[in-house]
């Protein structure tokens, strides 16, 4: 199977862009022996709403806490994710509420980590190709005369770069936070071991904030003459 890296088009017609956050974020977390934080940039389940449970308070505000804080915290919210999900450090749940300005696509990446859809491409998406994505509405007041509906889609994470994507080697992940260190390579391959069938979507465990699509997904974007995003296949390993 082939895999593709999302990008955002580029040009005047593509210039959309979001100001503002999740509802909820867990905080992120400083690490006593790699004193860093192990970014989940990107990680945000909207369609997890904690507006009913009794300690959301404790997760509306981004900030930064010692790393046994933000574990107390993960540990408490488990339970209130009814999947699977690595919940890192600023994953962010329910709806994104913001400002929206510019111009937007059928699909668009207002951050590359972030994929919004208008209403209509979502529809076509599923009604005449079959694709069902995870979405939810979203918060937005629009700065500009032409309001569309944009719909967040849910992008859960899965699978991980190869290790050959490092060419001097991959750093040994910190062995109390987990974190590994390395900014994103260039060039990327997906370590085929760690792929799962059945997702059309999904963004890297490893680099949370990169989003990839099947063939599947990019064919039918193809067919249905969606724009606003771009296509870059990924080798897998
Ligand atoms: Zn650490």
């Amino acid at each position: 199977m082939t895999f593709f890296e999302l990008l955002p088009a580029e040009g005047p017609r593509f210039s959309g862009f979001l100001d503002g956050s999740h509802r909820w974020g867990l905080p992120g977390g400083l690490c006593p022996v790699c004193e860093a934080s192990r970014g989940g940039l990107g990680e945000a389940y909207p369609s997890v709403d904690l507006s009913g449970w009794s300690q959301r308070k404790e997760l509306a505000e981004a900030r930064q806490v010692p790393l046994e804080e933000y574990e107390r915290l993960r540990r408490m919210l488990r339970p209130q994710i009814p999947f699977d999900a690595p919940l890192l450090p600023g994953a962010g749940f329910g709806l994104f509420s913001g400002t929206a300005t510019g111009k937007w696509g059928a699909l668009h990446l207002p951050y590359p980590w972030l994929l919004v859809m208008q209403r209509d491409a979502m529809e076509r998406l599923r009604d005449e190709e079959g694709i069902e994505l995870r979405t939810s509405k979203m918060d937005l007041r629009f700065r500009a005369k032409a309001v569309v509906e944009l719909l967040e889609i849910e992008v859960h994470p899965h699978g991980r770069l190869h290790d050959s994507c490092f060419p001097s080697g991959r750093e040994q992940p910190c062995e109390r936070c987990g974190r590994q260190g390395g900014s994103l390579p260039k060039a990327l391959s997906l370590d085929g071991r760690t792929l799962i069938a059945g997702q059309d979507l999904f963004r890297l465990e490893d680099y949370t904030t990169v989003i990839i699509a099947t063939e599947r997904f990019v064919e039918a974007v193809k067919r249905l003459g969606l724009e606003g995003v771009v296509f870059k296949e990924v080798p897998v390993v």
